[in-house]
């Protein structure tokens, strides 16, 4: 038979399918109001406990894109993010490996330094935005 969940792994699990739903690369705050949709008792510690717990096992990514939030991704397959200027969504966008590994080489080269990882965001206005402007 199957082991019972423990309260805390449902929490988990919880969270974990919010964010894999979520494509917006939401914050803590945004977690913990659609959390409590499902588990009204969830508390804001528990949320950051978990979220910490998801990233340590390498389940999440944290993104930092300089606005002082840590946003959240539950799409761990190699992706790079845009930053919309005007309404500050962040949208995923697929790079061609080849073009990255160019990238990598070019930085490599430069520092001498053997590059393990590489996270690319980029600023600029998304097309809804550029949609709205003309
Ligand atoms: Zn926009
Ligand atoms: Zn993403």
């Amino acid at each position: 038979m199957e082991q019972p969940k423990t309260r805390y792994s449902k929490q988990r699990e919880t969270i974990y399918d919010i964010l894999m739903q979520d494509y917006t690369h939401p914050t803590v705050d945004t977690i913990y109001i659609e959390a409590r949709k499902v588990i009204p008792d969830i508390s804001l510690g528990t949320v950051y406990r978990n979220l910490n717990h998801l990233y340590e096992n390498k389940r999440i990514q944290r993104i930092d894109i300089g606005d002082n939030a840590v946003h959240y991704d539950a799409h761990i397959d190699p992706h790079y993010h845009i930053v919309c200027q005007k309404c500050g969504r962040i949208l995923d966008v697929d790079l061609d490996p080849s073009d990255v590994a160019l990238i990598q080489k070019a930085a490599s080269n430069q520092s001498h330094a053997r590059i393990q990882n590489t996270g690319i965001i980029f600023y600029g206005t998304c097309e809804e935005c550029l949609q709205s402007e003309s």
